[in-house]
């Protein structure tokens, strides 16, 4: 949704409708006509991701939006009058939606449908229908909200294509041969909750309790045969805006914000299972690494907090780039850092730490007016025996760091090596 084309006479209206558009979406380029004819000449020369177009124009009664929906353009329409005539004569067109203009509005409704068609782009909906009119209905409704549609005859079809294919959301009718929805949801749900793929269910009334067994069952929502475009639309967004929230909760909660890196939450929550998967495994022992940075309260009291950050920001880049796929970078503490290194003996988790020290050490942090700052980390590192907690790995880690402190900083140790 980069290119967005404006079809609105009323100037105020118009002007109104691109700052708050510029002000959400500070990248998308906005052109703007003021009839239907111009906006014509618009199109003839460039191609847009989206129209936004008001239903009455000095030149069209509203002709233009359904020319522009029949041309393949994705039409968000604008009209101040809302009355069922109109909403009976929008849902006759594939359109996006339609927004009813009030003196208030602050394009609420407008921002969020617009984010919304832009996080579409990247999901896909796996559609599971044996009637084929009601099959390409949905591809052709989902398809105008910009998301991706799979479409399967039956749920053995719809199982098939899980199997393979990337898909964020399941819309599935009850009745199909073979498979039905529920057997679908059910085949489903062994292995993939209700946040981690959402089903909506599509049953007609003649079923009676359906739809209860559906939401039993773990379906996020349903859908009543027959229904309205809308109610359709309705449904769908709001099933992936409440995942999309909780994703994005989610990655709050288990990411550190000054640096990006897991937090201590994160940590406690996957240790168990990492610790626990060494213990059975000999040949693949678990090595922890607890690495702080050495003086650094030096450097903010003489450069400040804000550069202390900065500080920190670069050197968990320097630490994440410097690290294998499979290890675990976390922000532990304010200037500490730990590393769970799967598959790796304290030996080889020596070298991985020495890299990172060297790396650090030989980093410059440019500070302003041309002067340039260095610092150091120091290391200690711990291998989990099969008997090992959690809490006496971390402890051994840790006792192995203070010596690297106290002999000298810049160092690495191992626990192991104590005398
Ligand atoms: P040592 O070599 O013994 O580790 O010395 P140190 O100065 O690094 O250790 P100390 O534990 O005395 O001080 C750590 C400092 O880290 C104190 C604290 O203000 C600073 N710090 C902790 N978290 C943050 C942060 O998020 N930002 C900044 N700028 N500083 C932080
Ligand atoms: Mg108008
Ligand atoms: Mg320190
Ligand atoms: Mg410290």
């Amino acid at each position: 949704m980069n290119t967005v084309l404006l079809i609105e006479d009323d100037l105020f209206y118009r002007r109104q409708m691109v700052r708050a558009l510029k002000g959400r979406f500070p990248d998308m380029a906005i052109s703007t006509a003021e009839t239907a004819e111009e906006a014509e000449r618009m199109r003839a020369e460039r191609s847009f991701d989206l129209i936004v177009a008001d239903l009455t124009l000095p030149d069209s009664d509203g002709g233009h939006v359904e020319a522009l929906v029949e041309a393949g353009e994705r039409v968000i329409v604008v009209t101040s009058h809302g009355d069922d005539a109109f909403k009976k004569e929008m849902s006759r067109l594939d359109i996006v939606d339609y927004i009813i203009k009030s003196k208030e509005s602050r394009f609420e409704y407008l921002l969020k449908l617009i984010g919304r068609l832009m996080n579409n782009r990247d999901k896909t909906v796996l559609v599971a229908e044996d009637a084929v009119t009601v099959r390409n209905l949905f591809r052709r409704l989902l398809g105008v909200q910009n998301l991706n549609v799979l479409t399967a005859a039956d749920g053995k079809e719809a199982l098939e294509i899980l199997e393979r294919e990337d898909v964020d959301l399941v819309l599935s009718d009850y009745n199909m041969p073979d498979v039905d929805g529920l057997e679908l949801l059910r085949e489903i749900r062994k292995s993939r909750s209700m946040l981690d793929l959402p089903f909506i269910a599509i049953s007609s009334d003649k079923e009676g309790e359906t739809v209860a067994t559906f939401l039993k069952r773990g379906a996020n929502d349903y859908l009543k045969k027959p229904f309205g475009k809308e109610e359709l639309l309705c449904r769908i967004n709001n099933t992936l805006d409440t995942l999309d929230m909780l994703s994005k909760i989610r990655r709050h909660a288990v990411t550190d914000a000054l640096t990006g890196l897991y937090n201590r939450h994160y940590f406690y929550e996957i240790a168990p299972e990492m610790l626990a998967h060494a213990a059975n495994t000999e040949r693949e022992p678990l090595s922890v690494a607890i690495i702080d940075i050495d003086r650094f309260k030096r450097i903010n009291d003489r450069y400040g907090h804000l550069f202390g950050d900065r500080v920190l920001r670069t050197i968990a880049k320097l630490l994440a780039r410097g690290l294998r796929q499979s290890d675990i970078l976390v922000r532990f503490g304010g200037e500490e850092f730990l590393v769970m290194m799967p598959n790796t003996d304290e030996k080889r988790a020596f070298v991985a730490m020495e890299k990172l020290r060297s790396l650090v050490e030989n980093m410059a942090i440019p500070l302003n007016r041309g002067e340039q700052v260095h610092v150091t980390i120091s290391a200690g590192i711990s291998e989990a025996g099969s008997e090992a907690t959690l809490d006496g790995v971390i402890k051994t880690a840790d006792d192995a760091l203070y010596r690297a402190k106290a002999s000298g900083r810049n160092r690495v140790e191992m626990y192991t090596n104590r005398k």
